[in-house]
């Protein structure tokens, strides 16, 4: 079987993205592998920080991996948090205090219209490829559900009638961002190597 290390110290993306495979595939964790050292994410756009991240990984282990990134873009906001939503309240990367900062500084503002982007960076047999994945939504006034991370209790989707936290991981992978994006990945890998 074809296997993959996926870029990611993130727990909750390795699960969302193992629950999309169907045994085609084996992805592996930084962790899976002993990789302990912290990925670099300096390049100031989401596509630059998943190939920065899949781009270290490959040139310290030499393996066939992807990385992603992703970022909440609010129109009122003029796109931020965009490339900086992991940090937006501050270095402790604090879903919490992200949230209460994205809800104070929308506050008052009609205008609630966001969507999260993910790229993913594939780095196979040294070539690289870019896989995109955009969800539509609005920011909501207050937080509503418990479930998923990040900015998930206040991300309503375009045409949903619950919160990325109020869904399953099969409801809110069918429509989200990182869902599209590895969705391509995945189909791309099978035509590729079958
Ligand atoms: P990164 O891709 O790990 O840098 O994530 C950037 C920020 O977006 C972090 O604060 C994450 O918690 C948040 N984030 C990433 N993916 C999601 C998601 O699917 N739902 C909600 N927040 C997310």
């Amino acid at each position: 079987m074809k296997k993959l290390v996926f870029a990611t110290g993130n727990a909750n993306k390795v699960k969302e993205v193992n629950e999309l495979l169907d045994g085609s595939l084996e992805v592996l964790s930084l962790k899976d592998i002993g990789f302990e050292e912290e990925l670099p994410e300096t390049t100031g756009t989401i596509a630059g920080n998943a190939l920065q991240k899949a781009r270290t990984l490959y040139r310290a282990l030499n393996v066939d991996c992807f990385a992603e990134d992703t970022g909440l873009e609010v129109n009122a906001l003029n796109g931020e948090p965009g490339v900086n939503s992991a940090r937006y309240a501050g270095a402790a990367k604090s879903s919490e205090d992200n949230i209460d900062l994205l809800l104070k500084n929308l506050a008052g503002s009609p205008n609630r219209k966001a969507r999260f982007r993910t790229v993913v960076a594939l780095i196979l047999d040294g070539k690289e490829y870019l896989f995109e994945g955009i969800a539509e939504g609005e920011i909501l006034l207050e937080r509503v559900g418990t479930g998923g991370f990040g900015y998930d209790p206040v991300f309503l989707p375009k045409g949903a009638k619950k919160t990325f936290a109020q869904m399953n991981a099969d409801e809110k992978n069918a429509i989200s961002h990182r869902g599209k994006a590895i969705r391509k990945l995945i189909s791309f890998l099978k035509n590729k190597i079958g």
